[in-house]
């Protein structure tokens, strides 16, 4: 754990895409002149938080493919599930579409980090689609499990929100191997061929602990059930998850910043919550956080989804430091250090240009 008051400097705090990328505003003030820190009120400031290692790759991916290529560039669905990237993605060129036949014939488009099926690979092969897939590594990982056990015939629980684009493709890779459940309450209704062959796999960005009271459900009814070879759940879910644990309990409330789409976003709150925060909100920005949510707080939790840029962090610390949070106190469970390089058909149309591939590397928050 650390202790530190404001103001901090811009990019101590600012991830690795964001950190000088010209995309995104670098600097917001520390403090809004005139803001009065009221004594014994502090926030306690959740590391990590924000963008993990898939989300910066493909945000990077976009930005390069831009400068690149030149705008536009279509990028299908959400590059990822936060409103301010997808925004200033946009006011630089980037056209995001919902699917793939809303793409001009032979223009390039972007696969978002969520991951795409195979169906939606064939369909931009059919339109002579120039592709670059963004989607996250660890999220192929678990596309590569459910071929492997649909080859060998298993029958694939994916644990996850039915809809939501990363089930959806893998979903896709096997559909008449895998059936999704939702959750600990839709274990009862699954039904399975051999109750000797079956696997349980995940979304990524699912709660830890209710993933697990489900497996454990699904493992009343079938005793043989195989685990999937490693954690589905990343790891920047699961140490999000574990930061915002270990401060919920000291809060009075505990904010998260994140979009209402962002499904690890969503989790967070419901993780503060069950840890023991005396309320918890989620904001997109810091113009959503309401006065009375923290009028009578001595302490308030703050953290943000895996797809949140930082400066939207430092907004709401500026918003709680107007509302008299002038204290910041680090509760750091982890530190991240894992970077993905770019997808593969960008890396070699930079690399033959003669342009940089590799990508600089910064600490996380
Ligand atoms: S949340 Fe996890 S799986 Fe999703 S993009 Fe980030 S690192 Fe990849």
């Amino acid at each position: 754990m650390s202790r530190c008051t404001y103001p901090w400097t811009v990019t101590q705090y600012l991830p690795s895409s964001l950190a000088g990328a010209s995309a995104f505003p670098d600097a917001v003030p520390a403090r809004t002149p005139g803001a009065v820190a009221v004594p014994g009120k502090k926030i306690l400031l959740a590391a990590p938080r924000g963008y993990c290692a898939g989300v910066d790759r493909a945000v990077d991916a976009v930005e390069k493919a831009l400068a690149h290529y030149g705008p536009p560039v279509y990028v299908r669905k959400e590059i990822v599930h936060n409103r301010f990237v997808v925004d200033t993605l946009s006011q630089r060129g980037a056209i995001f579409v919902d699917e793939t036949d809303e793409v001009p014939e032979g223009a390039r488009v972007v696969f978002s980090a969520h991951g795409v099926s195979p169906a939606v690979h064939a369909q931009a092969a059919a339109r002579n689609l120039a592709t670059i897939d963004a989607t996250c590594p660890l999220v192929t990982k678990v596309h590569k499990e459910a071929v492997r056990f649909a080859s060998g015939d298993y029958d694939i629980l994916l644990i996850g929100h039915d809809g939501h684009e990363e089930v959806e493709g893998t979903q896709g890779e096997a559909p008449e191997h895998i059936q999704v459940v939702n959750g600990p309450h839709e274990v009862d209704q699954v039904v399975v061929r051999d109750p000797d062959r079956v696997v349980w796999l995940s979304q990524t960005t699912l709660s830890v602990d209710e993933t697990m009271e489900t497996v454990a459900l699904l493992r009343q009814r079938f005793p043989n059930l195989q685990d999937p070879p490693s954690d589905d759940i990343c790891y920047a879910t699961q140490n999000r998850q574990v930061a915002v644990k270990k401060l919920a309990p000291r809060c009075d409330v505990v904010i998260v910043v994140g979009s209402a789409n962002s499904s690890n976003s969503v989790r967070l709150v419901e993780v503060a919550l069950e840890a023991g925060a005396g309320a918890s909100y989620r904001v997109d920005s810091a113009a959503e956080v309401r006065p009375e949510w923290v009028a009578d707080a001595d302490t308030v939790g703050l953290t943000s989804g895996a797809s949140v840029p930082e400066i939207l962090v430092r907004d709401v610390v500026t918003r709680l430091g107007e509302l008299g949070f002038g204290e910041v106190e680090e509760v750091r469970t982890a530190t991240e250090d894992i970077m993905f390089s770019l997808p593969k058909n960008l890396r070699s149309d930079l690399k033959s240009a003669g342009e940089r591939v590799d990508r600089p590397h910064r600490p996380r928050s």
